[in-house]
């Protein structure tokens, strides 16, 4: 048996899923889907086919630009599809851990698609390997598989009912059998899952912009706890979880999502603009200009230069071009990293006292480089604005965070973290402030990651944490 630490690590996911459900063009709807999605995970990618009577599949690693093409796409036969794109740390790319998991069992073929974390994965998988099961990813929602296989129902909706009801933890999930397709999301709603219509067909994904890019409307999210069953006989609802308090991500709209997106139901620019508002509101400073760390940091700048009344210009420029590895030379450049991806506008900057706005410090050493390269570039006084609270603790429902001791607001306090970055001042957006902007939903949200306040724990909690985070946003 695998090391529990070991496979903990491994327990990570920060991913998107697409799925299409009645179209003739469904692999290709699923290719578009999942390249509007590429932001929730680079590492691999898969789709899985129905034709209603088998599938098909095609996985491989790296962008979807690279793993699809009109001859793979061509194979993909059927009318329904789901997809997966994938995100880990280097270290664990591996194709075994790919997705969608497409296997035979004693009803037939299944595939499904995760995002979240599975916080009890470890004790489950440990269960079904006492009694024999073999595993062959390290990914925790290989234990799904292994469940539904084992359930006692003869009919699939209530064998993943039956699986579902062991696990703990945040999935958003798609499963495909030859003739099904089931859309569910955990009952606190940890990850987002929305549900569209283009023509006749149900289009299901992590985020509205795949909608957008695909030309199918909106309808209305998968609800959390809520089980959507579309089949021959067409779309069914089930909520056959115990009601659970939601706890829907709040760091989607502060770093994950697509601005252009509706998450949770809200426009992510527009609740990113106004944390931006809320912040010049709670942290004003005098100041002569107003710059954002692209691209995260663009949108609550926005809000912030104009809450403030103080001038905004594009001071950081982007490479978009950066990859995940490059080549430096044996005579080292200071700070290499981020002076590939970024460089200030020194004409714009120099001699002035300008607020930077970024959405949070994770480990603060990127923020104290461009904190320094600004500096380089002549500003006269840096200020720094976070758009969300102190990130304080890992997250365990599906975003990758480093371990509470690389969190540098874990352990320094905000006068400590300043002097660290070596800027004049630095204000986050206070925690109550930033939810009051959700109005009457405001208690619908996980801010684990910001008090500490875990709305799901799992045994050994404090030491088994998820690894840290490939530093390209
Ligand atoms: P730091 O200064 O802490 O090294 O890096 C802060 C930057 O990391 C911010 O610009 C923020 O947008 C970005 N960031 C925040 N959360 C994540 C994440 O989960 N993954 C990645 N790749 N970047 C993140
Ligand atoms: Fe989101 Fe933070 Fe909660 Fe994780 S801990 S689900 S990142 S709000
Ligand atoms: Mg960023």
């Amino acid at each position: 048996m695998a090391d529990e630490q070991d496979l903990e690590r491994k327990f990570k996911d920060q991913c998107a899923v697409f799925g299409v459900y009645g179209h003739p063009e469904a692999a290709h709807l699923t290719y578009l889907g999942l390249y509007a999605l590429q932001h929730r995970g680079q590492e691999s990618s898969g789709i899985v086919t129905s034709d209603g009577s088998s599938h098909c599949i095609e996985i491989g690693m790296g962008l979807v630009q690279d793993i699809f093409n009109q001859d793979k796409l061509a194979l993909l036969r059927g009318d329904m599809a789901i997809g997966h794109n994938r995100y880990s740390t280097t270290g664990e790319s591996h194709l075994k851990n790919a997705q969608p998991l497409a296997v035979d069992y004693s009803l037939g073929s299944l595939a499904i698609a995760h995002n979240g974390n599975l916080v009890n994965a470890v004790q489950v998988r440990s269960m079904l390997e006492a009694s024999g099961s073999i595993f062959r990813s390290t990914m925790d929602t290989e234990v799904i598989i292994h469940l539904i296989a084992k359930a006692e129902s003869n009919n699939f909706v209530s064998r993943v009912v039956e699986a579902l009801l062991q696990i703990q933890g945040a999935y958003s999930l798609m499963l495909l059998t030859e003739q099904e397709m089931v859309a569910v999301r955990d009952p606190h709603g940890f990850r987002p899952l929305a549900i569209g219509r283009l023509d006749n067909a149900y289009v299901f994904a992590s985020e509205t912009c795949a909608f957008d890019l695909i030309g199918a409307k909106y309808v209305r999210d998968v609800e959390p706890g809520e089980m959507v069953v579309v089949s021959p006989d067409g779309l069914k609802s089930f909520f056959p979880f115990p009601k659970k308090t939601a706890a829907q991500c709040v760091f989607e709209f502060v770093y994950f999502a697509r601005p252009d997106s509706t998450v949770f139901g809200e426009s992510v620019y527009s609740i990113r603009k106004q944390m931006g508002m809320a912040l010049a509101k709670e942290q004003p400073v005098e100041a002569d200009l107003v710059i954002a760390v692209p691209d995260s940091g663009v949108p609550a700048s926005l809000g912030y230069a104009e809450e403030s009344k103080i001038k905004y210009d594009i001071g950081l420029i982007r490479n978009h071009y950066v990859g995940r590895t490059f080549i430096e030379p044996s005579q080292q450049i200071r700070h290499f990293g981020v002076k590939i991806k970024l460089n200030p506008v020194r004409q714009l900057i120099e001699g002035k006292r300008v607020v930077v706005v970024d959405d949070s410090i994770v480990r603060g050493t990127t923020c104290r480089k461009i904190i320094e390269m600004i500096r380089g570039a002549g500003a006269k006084e840096v200020h720094m604005r976070i758009s969300s609270p102190p990130t304080t603790s890992p997250c365990f429902y599906g975003i990758d965070t480093p371990t509470r001791g690389e969190l540098i607001a874990s352990s320094k306090s905000v006068e400590e973290i300043r002097k660290y970055l070596g800027c004049e001042t630095l204000a986050y957006l206070n925690r109550e402030r930033m939810l009051a902007i959700f109005g009457a939903n405001k208690e619908k949200f996980c801010t684990a990651c910001f008090n500490g306040q875990y709305p799901v724990t799992m045994p050994g909690m404090d030491i088994l944490q998820p690894d840290l985070f490939e530093s390209v946003s």
